[in-house]
């Protein structure tokens, strides 16, 4: 999906990042767990992924880290399975299900498996993903959780501008990725339909959420995504939407075509 160079170019303008910003991004503990087996290049651009979403979430939000964080950084299928059991107590079966992904967030656990994606733009993508599932959490006192095509959306499309503000793969890329796979399927889901976890397990379902926060950072621009997370810790999830955007959520979600 992306050339070896341009993670290079990427780590490399997350690490100016780093030294140009003052480290006030965050104020609250992070620990950083690597595997063994990581190679060391992984784990520098990994770590300087970090540092450029806490910079992310400052810069464009103003927020800053206030939980604890422990992030691990598996380096194989098999350590990301064991890192499921050992941080969340799942149990074989839960973590057997769990590890077929390449990224958890719960609580303020992060686990990434930097194994399956190694040395790829991917694994990048991913760990941000995840952070921004953490930031959503934060915000929203762990009640972002009510329409999930938002949250996933969400961090998808965050995750997809940090990138592209470090160097990486442009946002139109990943729009232009979401758009054809969408309309490679007779029928793309509908947004209506995948308001709960276990309906975002249907094919495409991340790419059409992503099409769709893609839409209302258009229309209202990237601050509007966390005054949404943020309205939800005061009120029901129509009431945020309707504040940060401007539009009954229920209409956007019926109304919404990716294409
Ligand atoms: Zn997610």
């Amino acid at each position: 999906m992306q050339t070896k160079a341009s993670v290079l170019i990427l780590a490399a303008c997350l690490f100016l990042f780093n030294f140009c910003h003052s480290p006030a991004a965050f104020a609250a503990r992070v620990d950083v767990v690597v595997d063994h087996g990581v190679e060391k290049k992984a784990e520098t651009q990994a770590r300087a992924t970090i540092n450029g979403v806490f910079d992310f979430f400052h810069r464009t939000y103003g927020i800053a880290m206030q939980r604890d964080i422990r992030i691990k950084l598996s380096c194989d299928k098999f350590n990301y399975k064991k890192a499921i059991k050992d941080w969340y107590g799942a149990s074989e079966a839960q973590a057997s299900f769990l590890s077929h992904s390449s990224g958890l967030a719960k609580g303020g656990t992060l686990i990434v498996d930097l194994g399956g994606t190694k040395g790829n733009y991917l694994q990048l993508f991913i760990l941000c993903h995840e952070m921004v599932h953490f930031y959503q959490g934060q915000e929203s006192n762990d009640k972002h959780g009510p329409v999930r095509w938002m949250s996933e959306g969400v961090a998808n499309v965050i995750a997809a501008h940090i990138m592209e503000t470090a160097g990486g793969q442009s946002s139109g890329t990943w729009k232009k990725y979401w758009l054809e796979r969408v309309k490679s399927v007779p029928n793309f889901p509908r947004l209506e339909n995948l308001r709960s976890p276990n309906q975002m397990m249907v094919p495409l379902s991340y790419d059409t959420a992503s099409l769709a926060v893609l839409t209302l950072v258009e229309w209202r621009g990237y601050p509007a995504l966390f005054a949404y997370f943020r309205n939800l810790k005061n009120t029901d999830s129509e009431n945020a939407f309707y504040q940060a955007f401007g539009a009954k959520l229920s209409d956007f979600e019926k109304s919404f075509r990716p294409y």
